[in-house]
């Protein structure tokens, strides 16, 4: 499972090309064209994005430019074909940074070229599969790693570190594969990064039906992977992690595990790999007389499928991605619906955010080999690593409430206007919907004018008001007012600064990790933490990213990290790694600096990028690139060999 499938243009007639053409983005386009046929000529910079212009809908391309980029593509296609299609040699190390820099407009692409190499998979290659084999260098010892979780990044590591002749074994608490996109089933769930970047790089689909799939498809993705990549034997299903104790003596993680039917057991692992998520555990607010509502009250992360809503009066408590998912589709459903707002989203212009991906686009991946991934790396830019300087803080610049530079101020002002376009017949819902922050304080939600169409029904009410108590019957908000209603719903998020909770994780000499972090989590790389030996996180600490970067990207960093982890010990001869501290905590002071000069640093809005402490546990502050960089290889002098 490699690569895209493209079957090639040579039956392909002129005018169903010309038509799928009208349909392509051109800088993804000229570089696919540049990449088949080795002709670097076709990147006329008059053809290029403009950097400063990539949140536009064309990125600075005018209609002219990309009609003329359109016909050259056509024209080198046609001879392409007509000269049997074969793909150019592999491009030159320069060949290809042109490329790269001409979709990202003349960006330096230097340092780049090898983690897109990777990323993209051009000619088919899974460069990020371990190259090593532990046949080939430990026959003699046994080593068991224990990865805990089966969704995304769970089989990710099950997959690699089988890859590398380890024996692994999976332990999942659902019934089935999927993690976040099995539990998640509310209506409307979809993934709000493009399916294309959204995607492992060595399993990329050209035939993703929306741009941002539904939670079916994705769920359906996870299952297929487990199922092509023959992950499910590996896996126990229906099996909770309880507790976790390293055994100084014997080296070895002793993991108590409680199955669905009450039964515990213990299993013996060399290494641990939490794959928990960071996203996974329902944070219900801490709200007077909660408990006391008398009907179904549930949190969106456990939908009630058996609670009918069609003609009720529902209370949604949250407006955060899940809830502004979700919000749309039942107030089509409810009789009527309460929105209880406690802080407005920026809203990320997005016209294709609920869209099938066309036909014609479909045709494209399908026959223009190497065009989707190209296109992955256009979305890898341009909602991802080329935004990161729209989020940096100036110190110089102030007031820092609203905004935290020049070019957060113009984010700010460019999404402002959005807003008011939206709600320009209803000024008393604009009010409220127009955040007082800096935009990517907190997690900036897609629209294609959903939000604000939902809003303006006659069955939907915004209501800003603190909500003061919960009664068995409704809602009382601070100003007095009682809210009758059916149905409570808890868009209130999760437990994200919780790390690896409710797990009991012991350490060397019996250091209990959750004492460690007394609710500030911590850990080197976000992998490893002092006084854990052999234990791995993934999704850990300071791996998040906030602009819609992919976390799929970061799993496979971390993944590569490990499995190198692991090559690295068993050389050795030893028995266990364990991350020193002082490396540990040189490297968190400069994620906090990092953090402080962002966004979601400086503001001090509501946001789960922060923790009981105040401290930015969640995010990593830097560029993709520095996170692939740092986890290419490990430095044995970060670590303790025991
Ligand atoms: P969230 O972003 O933490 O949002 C929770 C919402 O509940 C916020 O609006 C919050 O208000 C509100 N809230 C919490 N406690 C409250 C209280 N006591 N009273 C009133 N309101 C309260 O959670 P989420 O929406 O589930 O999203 C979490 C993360 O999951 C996202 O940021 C994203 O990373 C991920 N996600 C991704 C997708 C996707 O890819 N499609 C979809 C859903 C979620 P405040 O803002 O004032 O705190």
């Amino acid at each position: 499972m490699t690569g895209v499938p493209a079957s090639g243009l040579a039956a392909v007639d002129d005018d169903a090309l010309r038509a799928a053409l009208d349909e392509a983005e051109v800088a993804p386009l000229l570089a696919t064209v540049a990449y088949l046929t080795g002709d670097l000529l076709i990147l006329q910079p008059q053809l290029r994005p403009d950097p400063m212009r990539m949140l536009e809908p064309d990125a600075g391309i005018e209609p002219e430019q990309q009609a003329e980029a359109r016909a050259l593509a056509f024209d080198a296609l046609v001879r392409w074909r007509d000269r049997g299609g074969l793909p150019a040699a592999p491009p030159t190390p320069d060949a290809l940074r042109a490329m790269l820099e001409f979709v990202v407009g003349g960006v330096p692409m230097d340092d780049y070229r090898d983690l897109f190499l990777e990323e993209l998979g051009l000619d088919g290659a899974d460069l990020r599969a371990p190259d090593w084999n532990k046949r080939d260098i430990a026959p003699d010892t046994p080593f068991t790693v224990l990865v805990i979780g089966a969704g995304m990044s769970g089989l990710l590591a099950a997959h690699r570190l089988r890859e590398a002749g380890l024996d692994v074994v999976v332990v999942e608490k659902d019934r089935d594969v999927g993690g976040t996109w099995l539990e998640n089933s509310y209506p409307g769930c979809r993934v709000d990064v493009a399916n294309l970047f959204y995607s492992y790089s060595f399993a990329q689909r050209a035939d993703w039906p929306q741009h941002f799939s539904k939670q079916a498809t994705l769920l359906d993705y996870f299952r297929t992977c487990a199922d092509e990549l023959g992950l499910r034997p590996l896996i126990r299903f229906g099996t909770e992690v309880i507790a976790a104790t390293f055994d100084d003596v014997r080296a070895l993680w002793s993991v108590e595990v409680r199955t669905s039917d009450g039964a515990s057991t213990t299993i013996e692992a060399n290494a641990l790999v939490s794959a928990v998520g960071q996203l996974n555990r329902p944070k219900l607010p801490d709200i007077a007389g909660r408990d006391t509502f008398a009907g179904p009250a549930f949190h969106s992360a456990r939908w009630r499928h058996d609670v009918d809503l069609t003609a009720k009066r529902v209370a949604v408590i949250g407006t955060g991605a899940s809830a502004a998912q979700l919000i749309p589709v039942i107030a089509e459903q409810v009789g009527e619906l309460l929105v209880f707002q406690r802080t407005p989203n920026w809203l990320a212009p997005t016209p294709e955010y609920h869209d099938d991906v066309s036909q014609r686009q479909l045709w494209l991946f399908e026959h223009v080999p190497s065009f989707a991934q190209w296109n992955r790396f256009w979305l890898f830019w341009r909602n991802a690593e080329g935004m990161l300087p729209l989020v940096h803080a100036d110190p110089e610049w102030q007031p820092q409430d609203r905004s935290v530079s020049l070019m957060n101020e113009m984010l700010r002002q460019m999404l402002s206007a959005y807003l008011e376009v939206e709600f320009a017949d209803r000024p008393d819902l604009l009010a409220k919907v127009i955040p007082q922050y800096p935009p990517a304080a907190k997690r900036v939600i897609r629209d294609n004018g959903v939000w604000a169409r939902t809003l303006k029904r006659d069955n939907v009410q915004l209501l800003t008001d603190s909500i003061a108590e919960i009664t068995p019957t409704g809602i009382l908000t601070a100003d007095g007012v009682h809210h009758d209603v059916d149905v409570i719903v808890y868009g209130t998020g999760f437990e994200a600064s919780r790390f690896l909770m409710p797990m009991r994780v012991s350490g060397r000499g019996g250091i209990d990790l959750h004492e460690q972090w007394d609710g500030d989590a911590r850990a080197y790389l976000g992998v490893t933490i002092p006084d854990f030996p052999n234990l791995f996180c993934l999704y850990g600490p300071n791996t998040n990213i906030v602009i819609n970067g992919s976390i799929i990207f970061f799993s496979e960093c971390e993944v590569f990290y490990v499995q190198q982890c692991l090559r690295w010990l068993l050389e050795s001869g030893h028995r266990a790694i364990d991350c020193r501290h002082d490396v540990h905590d040189a490297y968190n002071e400069r994620i906090d600096a990092g953090n402080l000069a962002r966004a979601w640093g400086v503001s001090d809005v509501n946001s789960w990028y922060k923790n009981e402490h105040g401290h930015v546990a969640q995010n990593w502050p830097f560029s993709l690139l520095e996170y692939w960089q740092q986890t290419r290889v490990v430095d044995p002098t970060d670590y303790t060999l025991l």
